[in-house]
């Protein structure tokens, strides 16, 4: 890589250089001389120069300069001038001393000390108020402009997407980047559809930044990357001037990846903070909009971004041909973990006899900087009892630890709970499968999801406009799946339903007071706030009568009672089904669609099949290798 050469580069510690020995030397200049100088009175002065004693004299505005003849010694002296003394030049006329008068260069010195001060009290307002905005930044303060970027030259680091692990759907997603990055002219031949602005989401952990670099270093292009909240950190105006530069440096180096880590620091709806937002926010997100669309990927620049959450971000920076590209990097199921903790254990030592697959099973809820993180404690504690490998007991020790971080002991879930949780999504899904009118399943989850624990995904088989009453009615004995299985099953409910009682109550009240769906009701919509939809009765009051919004309430409560009975029956009548799904839930965490209908199918079936299935994994492990006795 070529650097280019910069003009800005004059660092603080320049600055500081310059001014302490700037300080030194007017020290000097002001002080030079003084060690041998003989400070004078006037009249002492008067004396000696009667006297003929004092040669070379120096007549400066305030101070008078000379030599001092005693004898064979001279030596220098000074003395204050006393102005009104105008006899001075004649006496020394008359005593044939040589005098001139000192050129007034006194302004020189306070100038120079004056802008001394001045930049001394910069560099100090550098150091104590904006230095520590930086984070701490070793930046140049002259170039503000400049974006920290780090650089990345193709394969500098060397990650793949080998190092990247259980999330092979988010890579499968990145193939065609790749491919792009690869050879940008060929791929637009064969006419792909050129990627501009991919946004990587989940959970922060979860590899986003690492999946990046990963596509960098597949395709082997130059890798910018720059943290988002940088930008909002710096003085007005820089913000939007990095990103300015940010960019033309990715243009240099095309092809290329830029990646924008916690986007969402910038790209937050703009005007949705207190007090109307953030002025240097905007100023950014508003010059990230522009370079975004005045880049064309023709150029083979990708712009790659992550964030948390993609609906906290400014609906302008995900239209069409900005960030429009949606890559979901969800946290790992036990697969991947096992696949994640392989990856990272492939830089220690590892005891032959240890079963990542337990880690993995043990680490619900963990994502891969979590594992990361496993893996790197469990071989400081190798260390630390000087082992020759890393030791089940060592992981084991790790996972405790990495739960027991600060932000993970809210993820802490026990096998108690795992099962509470596994009967309430199972629960879901059953209720889905055997309603006549609810979407397929298409997954169902016991790893912990943002807030949610579990989750049960159904998807539509096409594009929906309407609704019947029959699927709104199945809609709430799935909703409410969930807590009649823990009912059944545990003869206890829990808090976890929160969420789903909220929703079906809300459906319910829709049904019934807008959509007109209730039989004793008729087809009647009673007009409520557009906005909050659920919370319109105060404003609906005094337009309706006691009466008929009593009735709605008796109606809602009805609607939601007979989906929860109608829900309890389905569960016990398929229990079966329950528990097998539950035991594979508990055994795998996430269970796919093809397998839940097998399990719905016939459990006793599934069962049957899994236990052969099992039976002969086992049996293939323990068969030696090299056995190669021949029978007969
Ligand atoms: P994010 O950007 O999503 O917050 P990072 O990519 O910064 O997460 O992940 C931090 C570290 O955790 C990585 O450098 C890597 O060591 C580890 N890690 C995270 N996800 C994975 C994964 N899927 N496979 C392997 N390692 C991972
Ligand atoms: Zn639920």
């Amino acid at each position: 890589m070529k650097k280019r050469p910069n003009i800005t580069i004059i660092s603080a510690r320049q600055i500081i250089l310059w001014v302490l020995a700037f300080a030194v030397l007017a020290f000097i200049f002001q002080t030079r001389g003084a060690q041998k100088t003989v400070k004078l009175d006037y009249s002492d002065f008067k004396a000696k120069v009667a006297a003929g004693a004092v040669s070379n004299v120096v007549i400066g505005k305030d101070l008078i300069e000379g030599s001092l003849k005693d004898g064979d010694k001279i030596s220098k002296f000074e003395t204050v001038r006393i102005t009104d003394d105008k006899d001075l030049v004649a006496d020394m006329t008359r005593a044939g001393i040589k005098y001139k008068a000192m050129p007034d260069n006194s302004w020189v010195l306070s100038l120079l000390l004056n802008v001394g001060l001045i930049v001394l009290f910069f560099a100090f307002w550098w150091f104590l108020l904006i230095r520590p905005q930086q984070g701490g930044g070793k930046g140049n303060p002259l170039s503000f402009g400049n974006t920290k970027a780090k650089l990345q030259m193709g394969n500098n680091e060397g990650i793949t997407f080998k190092d990247v692990a259980g999330c092979d759907e988010s890579k499968e997603e990145l193939e065609d980047t790749i491919k792009f990055l690869k050879n940008p002219k060929r791929f637009q031949k064969l006419g792909g559809k050129l990627p501009k602005g991919i946004l990587l989401y989940g959970a922060p952990g979860t590899g986003k930044t690492l999946l990046a670099k990963a596509v960098a270093g597949e395709a082997g292009v130059a890798f910018f990357s720059a943290s988002a909240s940088e930008f909002v950190e710096m003085f007005v105006g820089v913000g939007a001037a990095r990103v300015r530069d940010l960019f033309e440096k990715a243009k240099k180096m095309a092809p290329s990846i830029i990646y924008i880590d916690e986007l969402d620091a910038v790209g937050r709806r703009r005007g949705a903070g207190i007090g109307g937002g953030h002025d240097e926010r905007e100023q950014t997100l508003n010059q990230l909009l522009i370079e975004l669309d005045g880049f064309e990927s023709k150029e083979g620049i990708i712009l790659m971004a992550s964030t948390n959450r993609v609906d906290v971000l400014d609906p302008a920076l995900i239209r069409p041909g900005r960030f429009d590209r949606h890559i979901n990097v969800p946290a790992p199921d036990m697969k991947g973990r096992k696949e994640i903790l392989e990856v990272h254990a492939r830089k220690v030592k590892l005891d032959p006899s240890v079963d990542l697959g337990d880690i993995a099973k043990g680490t619900t809820g963990f994502v891969g900087a979590d594992l990361a993180n496993v893996v790197n404690e469990a071989a400081i504690l190798a260390a630390r009892t000087e082992k020759p490998a890393v030791t089940k007991s060592d992981l084991e020790e790790a996972v405790e630890r990495v739960f027991a971080g600060p932000q993970r002991r809210s993820r802490l879930i026990s096998p108690k709970e795992k099962r509470i949780i596994a009967y309430h999504e199972a629960g879901h899904t059953v209720i889905a499968k055997k309603t006549d009118y609810s979407d397929p399943v298409h997954k169902v989850s016991v790893i912990p999801r943002g807030p949610a624990l579990g989750y049960t995904m159904q998807l539509p088989l096409e594009d929906k406009f309407l609704t019947s009453r029959s699927e709104l009615i199945d809609r709430l004995c799935v909703l409410l799946g969930g807590r009649a299985a823990e009912s059944v099953v545990f003869k206890e409910i829990t808090t976890g339903a929160h969420d789903d009682l909220s929703r079906t109550t809300a459906y319910a009240r829709q049904m019934v007071a807008e959509l007109g769906m209730s039989d004793k009701l008729g087809p009647i919509s009673v007009q409520t706030n557009e906005d909050e939809v659920f919370l319109g009765r105060e404003l609906a009051r005094h337009k309706y009568s006691e009466e008929l919004l009593r009735s709605i309430d008796t109606e809602v409560t009805g609607l939601v009672k007979g989906a929860y009975e109608r829900a309890k029956e389905i569960i016990t009548a398929n229990r079966d089904a329950l528990d097998t799904l539950v035991e594979r839930l508990l055994e795998i965490e996430v269970v796919e669609g093809k397998e839940i209908d097998e399990i719905m199918a016939n459990p006793a079936a599934y069962k049957e099949k899994l236990k052969t299935l099992k039976e002969k994994e086992a049996a293939e492990k323990s068969k030696p290798a090299d056995e190669t006795v021949q029978e007969g």
